[in-house]
């Protein structure tokens, strides 16, 4: 991997911006360093220990040789590929091709650090907050990353990054995009700015934390839409109320009309809701989008009633107004004129109102890497490039990031998307080209291994591998085992 230049510094030659790096100094992307002429990479391998036997010959200090690489006792080691390395240019073997038997089946796991110039995130943030028009444009530091795609239930998707940010706009823009994938998929906070002029909201996103709108940190995501609030706690509000209106940005719900509120013989109110009527009970576009009463804009959800119809309603008519979180309600009672007026809220309203917002989720920001591991990198496992690809959709191979389950996408290519709170900290790195390293890593049997062209010569036992310094860990919340022979396709025709 080195080659001299001159007597101070050695050449760094995995990934394309080749590096001269003076003794003692670590190339640009801090993940590589010359130590005394040699170039190492300066993040421990990590492996996942699956069970609670420790892995002691794994011990940065002690003698591999110790080790007769007893995967019984050692409970199933993970070798994953932070802190592998890369391989630069990908016809080279990865870094580690680490053969285990499991259970009496020889497996072979390649790890390889990938360069993913075709990559990106996406970022679900629990919230009824508006944050922007969908297609809205990201800004990181002043820089284009990405945009605005549609609401899903109760939480807004981003996406970030991607080729075109990365490669196909300035320097800066691709600089600072791959800063804030880097950022995001290490868990670290990244405050973004959505939408220009007068519609622009700035939120704080971070892996696993709640987000932070325009200053304000976010605590539920909403029970539902507006309707089903209405469908969920309808036999809460019988014989306390005699309507409530759900606000919501996307579906306001209205008990008097709604179908749960009919079949339990809810009688009709004459209310009139402000707003496109969907079907019975369901009402969209009552307001703009805001950060007010359930996404919208609204402080005062009066504003989005019409007048009461006189042949139907009747002084002294209870009215309960709540949002779809349970944070905002209101409680009123028609005067005569049928006007709503303020009241003091029954105990057994306020109770329902508390039972909404205790049914709400914590608000989180979900971060997923996209990548697409279909091109060069499959050089590094074998000489046949598409073979790998036919053996993943074949489930024959099973491929993972960081050990973490990583969700391969339908049709051509390896187009991976893995959750990075799944994954080991500080998973990710980057290079100035710029593009995101991530880790990831092909599983296989080794007789299938052989078949697709794998690089034979350089398997090696983990005995072997255990002389590199190691971190460990434990495996993510999700438990994932990539060797777990349930996800290959051998095993369930063995079973058959
Ligand atoms: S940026 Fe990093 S990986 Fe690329 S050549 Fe420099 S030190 Fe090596």
């Amino acid at each position: 991997m080195t080659e001299s230049a001159n007597p101070e510094k050695i050449r760094c030659d995995a990934c394309p911006v080749m590096c001269y790096i003076a003794q003692g100094k670590s190339g640009a992307c801090d993940r590589y360093a010359n130590h005394a002429g040699e170039l190492v990479r300066l993040d421990p391998l990590t492996i996942i220990e699956h069970g609670d036997a420790k892995l002691v010959p794994f011990l940065k200090d002690s003698d591999p040789q110790d080790w007769d690489g007893n995967i019984v006792n050692a409970n199933r080691p993970f070798v994953t590929a932070v802190g592998a390395g890369t391989t630069y240019p990908d016809y080279k073997p990865a870094p580690f091709i680490v053969a285990q038997d499991i259970a009496g089946v020889d497996m072979v796991t390649v790890v390889t650090e990938g360069i993913f110039s075709y990559c990106g995130v996406k970022v679900k943030i629990d919230t009824d907050r508006h944050i922007g028009h969908e297609r809205d444009v990201v800004y990181a530091d002043g820089e284009p990353i990405g945009h605005i795609m549609t609401s899903e239930y109760g939480s807004k998707m981003l996406s970030l990054g991607g080729v075109e940010h990365l490669t196909g706009g300035s320097k800066k823009e691709g600089r600072v995009t791959c800063d804030a994938l880097l950022r995001l998929c290490n868990r670290d906070p990244v405050t973004m700015t959505i939408g220009e002029d007068d519609h622009r909201t700035e939120v704080v996103v971070q892996a696993g934390a709640a987000p932070i709108i325009n200053g304000t940190p976010e605590k539920l995501m909403r029970v539902g839409c507006g309707s089903a609030t209405i469908g969920m706690f309808a036999k809460q509000w019988l014989g306390h109320a005699d309507d409530v209106v759900v606000v919501d940005d996307h579906i306001t719900g209205v008990l008097s009309e709604h179908q749960a509120g009919k079949e339990l013989d809810v009688p009709a109110t004459g209310i009139k809701i402000k707003g496109r009527r969907s079907t019975p009970g369901r009402y969209f576009q009552v307001a703009e989008p805001g950060t007010g009463w359930g996404g919208t804009d609204i402080d005062d959800p009066l504003t989005i009633l019409g007048p009461f119809n006189p042949k139907i309603a009747w002084p002294g008519l209870r009215l309960l107004m709540v949002s779809t979180t349970g944070e905002q309600f209101g409680y009123y009672v028609l005067d005569d004129d049928l006007h709503p007026q303020p009241a003091a809220m029954p105990a057994a309203l306020a109770a329902s109102t508390e039972l909404i917002a205790e049914n709400c989720e914590p608000s989180i920001c979900s971060v997923l890497f996209m990548g697409g591991a279909g091109g060069s990198l499959r050089a590094g496992v074998t000489e046949n490039p598409v073979r790998l690809t036919r053996s993943v959709k074949d489930a024959l191979t099973h491929v993972s990031c960081g050990g973490a389950q990583a969700y391969v996408w339908p049709g051509g290519g390896i187009t991976v998307m893995v959750d990075v709170l799944d994954m080991p900290t500080q998973s990710f790195g980057y290079v100035p080209t710029p593009a995101l390293v991530a880790p990831i890593e092909f599983t296989l049997r080794i007789s299938d291994y052989e078949t697709l062209g794998g690089h034979m010569g350089d398997v090696q036992s983990l005995a072997e591998v255990a002389s590199a310094p190691m971190r460990r860990v434990a495996p993510g919340a999700l438990g994932h085992d990539p060797m777990d022979s349930t996800h290959y396709r051998w095993s369930r025709d063995r079973e058959q």
